[in-house]
């Protein structure tokens, strides 16, 4: 609320960039690619994209969604996953003050957003983000809120709650019903954001999946068959944790 202007631009310009590097990381990472090398490419015609089709949002706008050489379509998702990078890029820098803890969250902003990417369209959530994620933010609790005792007590309840439930499942069903990486994945969060912030974040995503389950389900009137992927309702639940956790407490408090 205190940060200039100027800040505030940079976070958002900053955010756009990182989010065209975020859809590469969505695209790339579950198929095994590097993320460094080959540049950009059309998927259908193979056409190397230039910087200039590479601007966030812009060219995607300019080019009306298609690809320069052959025509073919450019999925929305692209700029929509840089617009909402720059967006949250925003809404930290604005709330949180200079420091740590604003490096803390625009670096656990970029992880949510690629686990949520990833987990809507591949139904996984990768090792090799989830498990640094854990450590990344178990070392940057040592320096910045919530602090490394809450920090340590979110990843072991985070990971602790979740894996009850799945061998609660099993033991009920004789079958998984919860991957491991949902389990990592809330450890992470807790890492990241305290153990409090672990029961905010499996309240609201339960709730928003839940909501967005029924929703999906009346309008296919197909029954249950598909599952949506909880990786994607933990990362719009941490983010909620994120920036209104402690009011939301609060709130709720004030009804015991
Ligand atoms: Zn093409």
């Amino acid at each position: 609320m205190s940060e200039p202007l100027i800040l505030i631009i940079a976070a958002a310009l900053f955010g756009l960039c990182i989010g065209s590097f975020l859809n590469v990381v969505i695209y790339r990472l579950p198929l095994g690619q590097s993320l460094a090398t080959p540049p950009s490419r059309c998927r259908k015609c193979g056409y190397s994209l230039r910087w200039f089709d590479n601007i966030p949002v812009i060219s995607w706008l300019l080019l009306r969604g298609r690809c320069r050489k052959c025509g073919a379509g450019v999925s929305w998702q692209y700029p929509a996953v840089e617009l909402i990078t720059g967006a949250l890029f925003v809404l930290v820098v604005w709330l949180t003050p200079l420091g740590p803890l604003m490096v803390s969250r625009l670096l656990f902003v970029c992880i949510l957003i690629a686990l949520f990417g990833i987990d809507l369209e591949h139904q996984i959530l990768p090792n090799s983000i989830t498990l640094p994620g854990i450590a990344i933010g178990l070392l940057l609790s040592l320096i910045a809120p919530p602090g490394w005792q809450a920090a340590l007590l979110g990843a072991l309840l985070g990971a602790g709650i979740l894996y009850g439930i799945a061998w609660a499942y099993y033991l009920w069903r004789r079958e998984e019903g919860m991957g491991m990486g949902d389990v990592k994945m809330l450890a992470m969060i807790g890492a990241f954001l305290g153990w409090k912030a672990v029961l905010v974040t499996l309240v609201l995503s339960s709730f928003s999946g839940a909501i967005i389950g029924v929703i999906l389900m009346s309008a296919q009137r197909g029954g249950m068959k598909f599952a949506l992927p909880f990786g994607t309702f933990l990362s719009i639940g941490a983010l909620i944790a994120m920036f209104a956790g402690e009011p939301l407490v609060a709130w709720y408090a004030g009804f015991l």
